[in-house]
């Protein structure tokens, strides 16, 4: 290797010697222990080498021309790059004064002459070792140094007895370790005294087995709670080295979060989430003791109903009066019976909106259950007090088991909000048990009611609208407005079907004013032209005629839009119209006396009062259906018919015949004084464009027939 190439892996040593001899006999000997050499003869050349090699190791004869050892020494431990090199001094002069030189110049070591060359790449080599495992030392304590600065824990190293040895305050560690470590003091005279008895137990287990402990201290000071952590590891054969961090506001955070992620924010009950994991470890209990365990599903009823008129706040305070009833009601002997005698045999949570559970643990027998509910459903209908004012909130309720109606927790939870929505089916305020057959016809409502949910938000109904004819004038006297639903995968669903989902799923104020706006749009558009004098009536279902504001939504809709009031229809059923009278004439006489009509749907099917039926201004009655079919078959109908037709007359309403389908039922009809029919026999319900070319043609029709004969059925058998 050339002289002064120290890109070896070999360490690299620089003689400087002024003597050519004693520097050959040097270069051999090292060569031979394994180090690149290079040379210098003089002062000024080693240190120039020294600067601009950065060698592992240097060897420095002391007498030296222009610049001495001692001198060369003092200047490297200036130069910041080399200043930890280890320098040897080959001195002649084992004087205790050139020692002192040698060490104070900073060599690391010394070798005084003459050299016995065969152990001088020995003792190289081993300084050049030494130096390295120093640096090493250095790197690393540097490092852990750095490491320790980084690490927020307070950390103490303490002996068998707890005497601390050293002791380290950690930028966010304990505060318990900081006040009690105090150097050569045993913790265990300042720890409390229950922590220093635990402490005592780990640090001898520690030292014992040789493994870690980790354990949780609790203090409670001035009703504070605080945490630490403590970890605890064998520092020596007879130290420990403890780790310590305040994990209190961690805690603090940790309950918030379980608080915030398993309790329900309004009431303060478990959730949903909660619930579920609870009937999941009941189950498997139940499993594994062949116990039986049942959930009891309670919906409040027309809940929605008090929130939409009451506002959201009553409802809130509503919700909250149950939930503590709930409470109460399951920790009362009489309500649950033994079920309170333990804890957690009887758990409560609110699974959002307006639906409860009350899971039964260890149940007995079906009817223990439906007992249960039927206590807590009576217990929850008793009258509940708000701002002065009282409420009736009235539940229905399902209840599913294990192991009869289900063996998972997705199942059991799953029936049993089936088997509420049975109670609700069978007239609400009741309980139901699930049963088998619930399940397909449940399934299918659901689907129903997400799909009609989708519709109604992406506006994907259609009205169709079917004539009324006059009997008398043989005119069309106006159009009835039919929603029109098309399923996705079903294909079109009858309104008698969807209509009702619709109230129940809360989704009908939605449809209807869809409704509403599409009626009024269509009629906008046949406003100004030849159908110009085209009535639409619109059905009215109860829900949204008990909207505060009804005549105002209808009222406005029609302004909107800039036709005739009188041309906008309303269709409303005797339920509707007997729902809460008072009410009802207030709203239809404010409607009335804006322009619009209004009639009374299915009339002969509800059971309303005929002294009733005087206080309302209503401009129609039409006759249901069901009478009509069978107005030919000599029973009862006809005789009903009559009786209908003569009450409207007498109270001066006009009479509308429903679901006529036959030439027959509307010479009855006809003989009856009925003024105007509807139904197939006409016109079916048809889309906006096709009735405008129904009318245009029937109107043709009719103007042809009062100048020739037309006689072409139906309109043959119509004009009679
Ligand atoms: P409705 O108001 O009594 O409407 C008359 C129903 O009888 C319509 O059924 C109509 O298609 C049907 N119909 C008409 N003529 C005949 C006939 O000659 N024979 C037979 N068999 N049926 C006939 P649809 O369209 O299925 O509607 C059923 C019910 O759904 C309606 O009864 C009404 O109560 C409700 N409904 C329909 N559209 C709406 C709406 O937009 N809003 C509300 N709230 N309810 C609606
Ligand atoms: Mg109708
Ligand atoms: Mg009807």
């Amino acid at each position: 290797m050339p002289p002064g190439d120290i890109q070896s892996s070999r360490p690299v040593v620089l003689i400087a010697e002024d003597d050519p001899s004693q520097r050959m006999l040097a270069r051999v000997a090292l060569e031979q222990a394994g180090f690149t050499v290079l040379e210098a003869d003089n002062g000024h050349d080693a240190l120039d080498k020294a600067d601009r090699q950065a060698p592992d190791i240097v060897l420095l004869d002391v007498e030296m021309p222009e610049l001495d050892g001692f001198a060369i020494c003092s200047r490297i431990r200036k130069l910041k790059h080399i200043a930890d090199t280890p320098v040897i001094m080959l001195t002649g002069r084992e004087d205790d004064e050139s020692i002192r030189n040698a060490y104070d110049s900073g060599a690391t070591d010394f070798i005084s002459k003459p050299v016995n060359w065969s152990l001088l790449g020995h003792r190289v080599r081993y300084i050049s070792r030494a130096t390295r495992i120093g640096r090493g030392l250095r790197e690393s304590e540097k490092k852990n140094r750095a490491f320790i600065k980084a690490i927020p824990d307070s950390m103490l190293i303490v002996d068998k007895a707890g005497r601390v040895l050293t002791h380290h305050r950690g930028k966010d560690g304990s505060r318990l370790l900081d006040e009690c470590a105090s150097d050569g003091r045993s913790v265990m005279e300042t720890l409390p005294p229950t922590i220093a008895e635990s402490w005592r137990k780990q640090i001898a287990g520690v030292l014992n087995s040789g493994e870690m402990s980790q354990s949780e201290d609790h203090i409670e000071a001035n009703g504070a709670h605080c945490f630490y952590e403590t970890r605890m590891v064998p520092y020596t054969a007879d130290s420990v080295l403890v780790i310590q961090r305040d994990v209190s506001e961690k805690k603090r955070a940790d309950a918030k979060v379980r608080r915030l992620a398993f309790f329900d924010t309004l009431t303060g009950l478990p959730n949903r989430q909660s619930f579920l994991i609870q009937v999941s470890e009941a189950l498997r209990e139940a499993k594994a003791s062949n116990s039986r365990l049942s959930i009891l599903y309670f919906d409040l009823d027309n809940f929605k109903r008090i929130n939409d008129s009451l506002g959201h706040s009553t409802g809130d305070a509503l919700l909250r009066g149950v939930a503590r009833r709930l409470e109460q009601c399951v920790r009362r002997a009489d309500a649950v019976a033994r079920f309170a005698s333990t804890d957690t045999s009887v758990q409560v949570a609110r699974l959002g909106g307006d639906e409860f559970t009350v899971l039964l643990r260890d149940v007995q027998s079906v009817e223990e259950a439906s007992g249960v509910a039927e206590r807590i459903l009576s217990a929850l209908s008793q009258p509940m007090h708000y701002h002065g004012q009282q409420f009736v909130i009235t539940p229905s309720a399902g209840i599913a088991s294990y192991p009869d109606d289900g063996d998972d927790v997705d199942t059991l939870v799953k029936n049993a909000d089936m088997a509420m929505y049975s109670a609700k089916a069978q007239g609400r305020n009741c309980v139901s048990q699930f049963s088998g057959t619930m399940s397909v016809r449940s399934l299918e409502r659901l689907d129903l009611e997400d799909a009609l949910r989708k519709a109604i938000a992406a506006g994907d109904l259609e009205l169709h609208y079917q004539p009324k004819l006059s009997l008398q004038s043989r005119e069309v006297t106006g159009v009835e407005a039919l929603v029109r639903w098309t399923h996705p995968e079903r294909g079109p669903v009858s309104p008698a079907k969807f209509i009702p989902i619709a109230e129940d799923a809360g989704l009908i104020l939605d449809l209807s004013r869809w409704v509403l706006e599409a009626a009024c749009r269509q009629l906008e558009r046949w406003s100004g032209g030849d159908l110009d004098d085209v009535r639409v009536a619109i059905n009215l279902s109860g829900k949204q005629f008990r909207e505060s504001d009804v005549d105002d939504q209808i009222i406005a809709a029609v302004d909107a839009h800039g036709f005739e009031k009188s041309r906008l229809e309303l269709e409303l059923t005797e339920g509707t119209l007997m729902n809460d009278v008072e009410n009802t004439v207030r709203t239809l006489t404010r409607l009335k006396e804006a322009g619009l009509k209004i009639a009374v749907d299915d009339f002969g099917t509800g059971y309303s009062s005929l002294s009733y039926l005087k206080k309302f201004p209503i401009d129609a009655l039409k006759i249901d259906r069901s009478f009509v079919s069978e107005i030919d078959a000599g029973g009862n109908d006809r005789s009903i018919c009559a009786a209908i037709i003569a009450l409207a007359q007498s109270m001066g309403l006009k009479v509308i015949a429903e679901g006529v389908e036959t030439a027959e039922q509307l010479q009855h009809l006809r003989f009856l004084g009925c003024d105007e029919i509807q139904g197939f026999y006409f016109a079916k319900p048809m889309p906006g464009e096709e009735t405008a070319a129904f009318l245009r043609r029937y109107l043709r029709k009719r103007q042809r027939r009062l100048s020739l004969a037309d006689d072409t059925p139906p309109v043959q058998a119509i004009e009679g």
